[in-house]
Parts: structure tokens; sequence; C-alpha cells
């Protein structure tokens, strides 16, 4: 595939101004949103047979959030894009300063299996809002979602404005890297291949940003609804079988209440049909099914633990004791793994936090609110939830994004214009007056005046 020539000409496109016009965009983001109301049914067919997901989830977590996000950029688009007016100092009286956010120019959108389509789609609509050209490179590991979203962008964009990249990662991404002359890159993905990313992109000085994983905590303190928590942790455990990158990924618990709530831990597995592989989807291959595995030797299993080769499934897992020397304690466990980790002090809960420092997120089941504070402003994270599980990636009016190893730079909603597009300063003068003061030569009362006017 040349996609040295596929730039070529996307560049030509962005070049003729066509995409900086809002009604350009606006159309586009309709386009997007027939595009998808037309091959609905092959993205939730193609989801299931990737990732065996049910419908519900599929709608919820994959379409239902796209089609919520194109209607919000939508309609909030002719506000965004409009030239916003800012205060000017007096040393540059008379003249009239504002910021103008325009489009970055040609970006590339790398996405993962995990939610390969809202993870692909959601930033394509900030690129599109923002009057990017966009290339796609959607993940190979769940082909059957890619071929869909493929047909699609085929079908409803040309090439030199939204073109996809298919194939394997560590071949299309650096050529597409080294080769593109891209203005932004934006990756979704695993720290490892962040790093590579980066890398690639410094040595062209190409920003980018970086969606990353690891290890999110979970916390239930003393003071806890034990048995809440406990649902919307196993609820949020379960979700895509752990295969979210906002999963709980462990949990602590305060000594005092640990056996009552693994009690409730338990109550709340079986409740939501944790036992039966029947309601639960499947982990994306065989690959991923083995590394899973092997953590279940790491602690000692008191729920679950039962696996099904042929089909790909684990039934949601809970280990208490785990080792911490171990890739379970160490690795993001992206599936239906749940370690259990007591803690008998605030210093020691912060001691084993710091191990995995900047999480993507934090999950705090409290109700003292002393310590909640506490919590909400020491611990270095992309997000917290309190009281709830996965709930802030479903609201475009917050950034979604991490902090060092879980990644830099926001994006949903409005976040997604900002992350592509530039805030281009602007400062307009009248060529009256033009004090003398500033000029040289620079004498004792021209600084006097400096001094006293700014
Ligand atoms: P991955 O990093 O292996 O792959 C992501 C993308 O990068 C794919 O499109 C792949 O083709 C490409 N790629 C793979 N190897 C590459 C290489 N060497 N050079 C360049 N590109 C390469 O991630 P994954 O396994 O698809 O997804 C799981 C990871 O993604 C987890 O760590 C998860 O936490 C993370 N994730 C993060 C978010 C977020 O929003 N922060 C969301 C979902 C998943």
């Amino acid at each position: 595939m040349d996609y040295a020539l596929k730039i070529i000409e996307q560049r030509e496109f962005f070049d003729s101004g066509i995409t900086h016009d809002l009604n350009f965009r606006k159309k586009q983001l309709m386009q997007l949103k027939a595009a998808v109301e037309k091959y609905e049914t092959a993205i939730l067919d193609a989801l299931y047979k990737d990732l065996g997901k049910s419908e519900f989830e599929a709608y919820s977590s994959e379409i239902g959030l796209v089609y919520k996000e194109i209607d919000f950029v939508y309609k909030n688009l002719h506000k965004w894009v409009k030239e916003k007016r800012v205060p000017s100092p007096l040393t540059i009286f008379y003249s009239r300063s504002s910021i103008l956010r325009v489009p970055l120019g040609l970006v590339l959108i790398i996405a993962p299996w995990n939610y390969p389509f809202q993870l692909l789609i959601s930033p394509l609509i900030g690129a599109i809002a923002a009057g990017n050209c966009i290339t796609l490179k959607p993940s190979e590991i769940s082909s059957n979602t890619t071929k869909v979203i493929s047909a699609m962008i085929s079908e409803f964009f040309a090439e030199n404005y939204i073109s996809i990249a298919e194939g394997d990662g560590v071949v299309v991404v650096p050529e597409l890297i080294t080769r593109g002359s891209f203005n932004h890159v934006f990756f979704t993905g695993s720290i490892v291949v962040g790093q590579q990313i980066a890398s690639l992109c410094a040595k062209r000085l190409i920003p980018y940003t970086l969606e990353l994983g690891g290890k999110s905590p979970a916390i239930i303190d003393k003071s806890a609804n034990l048995k809440v928590a406990a649902k919307r942790l196993i609820w949020g455990k379960l979700f895509n079988c752990g295969q979210t990158c906002i999963a709980p990924d462990y949990v602590l618990i305060e000594a005092s209440i640990y056996a009552d709530f693994v009690q409730e831990l338990i109550n709340a597995a079986k409740e939501l049909g944790a036992d039966d592989f029947n309601h639960a989807g499947k982990i994306i291959n065989k690959r991923q099914f083995e590394r899973l595995i092997s953590y279940l030797q790491h602690g000692k299993i008191i729920f679950g633990g039962a696996i099904d080769e042929e089909n790909l499934q684990i039934g949601l897992t809970i280990i208490e004791n785990p080792d911490f020397d171990s890739a379970l304690m160490h690795e993001e466990i992206f599936g239906p793994i749940l370690p259990l980790v007591k803690y008998a002090s605030y210093n020691e809960l912060i001691e084993i936090l710091n191990i995995n420092r900047y999480p993507l997120a934090v999950y705090l089941f409290s109700n003292d609110r002393k310590f909640r504070e506490k919590i909400i402003h020491q611990l270095e994270s992309g997000a917290i939830g309190i009281n709830n599980c996965l709930y802030h990636f479903v609201n475009h009016n917050l950034p979604f994004g991490g902090v060092m190893y879980s990644g830099n730079g926001h994006y949903h909603g409005k976040f997604s214009f900002d992350v592509f597009s530039h805030p281009k300063a602007l400062v307009r003068s009248s060529n009256f007056p033009d004090f003398s003061v500033k000029y040289p030569p620079y004498d004792k009362l021209k600084l006097k005046l400096l001094k006293l006017f700014t």
C-alpha cells in the first residue's frame, strides 16, 4: 500500500481549505452518523464475532456513545470554532487579541482491539469537527470489526479526506509515521507500544496524544456501603470480560471490613451471573487467554477459576493474597480476574498504590468526606470515581485521559475538538496611535513610563 501517495492527496485536499468550512465539517459529522446507522447491524455482528459482546454491551459502550458524541459535537461546534476575544495589556495599546482554533492538518488515529469501533470512531468525530484530514489505523486483532469499519469508511468518505490503513501495526504504523508527514498522532493502546509511538513521533517533532492503560485500583474504605460497592465493582470488572482500559484492576480493602466485603463480592458475583459462562463474552484471542490463565496461580482463588479453552472464556475469578512480585500485580490484568489486597492504615494504602503509580482511574468507595478529599487530592490519576466504576467515561463533559504512564492528552466532547485543533493567537493592531516610548533609543524617562504602565 502506498501510504505516501495517499498522504500527498490528503495534504492537497487539506490545503484546498475545504475542511476549514464549518458547514463542510457539520455535513461530514452527519455523514458519519448516517454511515454508522447503515452499518449498525454489521458492527454489532462483528463485535459479537470478535469479543462475544452482547448487543446491550455493544450498543451501550460502542455504538450508542458514538451517536451521542456526534450529536453533542454537531450541536456545539459553531460555538467552538468562533474566535474568542481575550483582554490585551496596555503595552500593546491599541490592539485586539483573540484566540482562533484552527485545524492541525493531517492526523493519524490508531486504535486497540478492546472497544474496536468506539475507540477509533470517537476520536474521528473530534478530528472531523476540528477540520482535519484523517488516516485511521484500526486494530488488526479485532479483524471482523476492522473489516466492517473499513467498508463503512470507504463507502461514505473519499480517501483524500478520510482513509483507512489496515494491517499489522508493527509494520504499518512505523511506515505511516516515518513517511506520512502527519501533524498529529492520536494513539490508544498499551504502554509499551505508546513508548514506541512517542519515539517515532519525537524524531519528526510530531505532536502526539497517548491514551494508555495500566492498573486502575479500587479502594474500599470502612465507611463504604459494602453491598453497593461490591455490586458496582463486579459489574465494572465483568463489562467486556474485564478487557476495559479503566476496569477496576485490583481491590484494596480496609482490614476491619475485609471479611464482610469479600462475602458481599461473592454475593454480587453470583447475583450478576458471574459463575455462568452463558452471560459472558470472550477473551479476544488465544494469546491473551493464555496470559490470563497464567495469572491464576499467583494467589488463592476464592471464587470462580473456571475456564473454557475452546471458546476462550474465563469465569470471573476472585483471588486473595496475590503475589506482589508476580505479573498479576505488575501488569495490567485486562481480563475477568480480581485480586484482593488488605490494608491496615492510610500509609500502607498509599505505599501499595504507589507500586503502580499514575493509573488511568481510581475508584474510591467511601462515605467519609475527609478521607475522600484526601485521596482525591493526593492520588495522581487520570480520573477518580467516587462510589462508582467506569461512569466518568460516558460523560462527554469530562476530559478523558491519563497521566504519565497512563497517557497524556484528553478527549471526548469539547476536549476532542481541542486536542485536534491549534489555538492560534491573533493580535490585530490599528496603525494609530504609535507611541514612541517603545522605540529606541531608550532613556530613564521611557523606563519610568514602562514601569508606570505595566
Ligand atoms: P497495542 O498497543 O498492542 O495496539 C494498539 C494499536 O497499535 C493497534 O492498532 C496495533 O496495530 C498498533 N501496534 C501494535 N504494535 C505496534 C508497534 N510495535 N508499533 C506501532 N503500532 C503498533 O494495544 P492493544 O493490545 O490493542 O490494546 C490493549 C491496550 O490498550 C491496553 O493496555 C489498554 O489499557 C489500552 N487501552 C487504553 C485505552 C484508553 O482510552 N486509555 C482504551 C482502550 C485500551
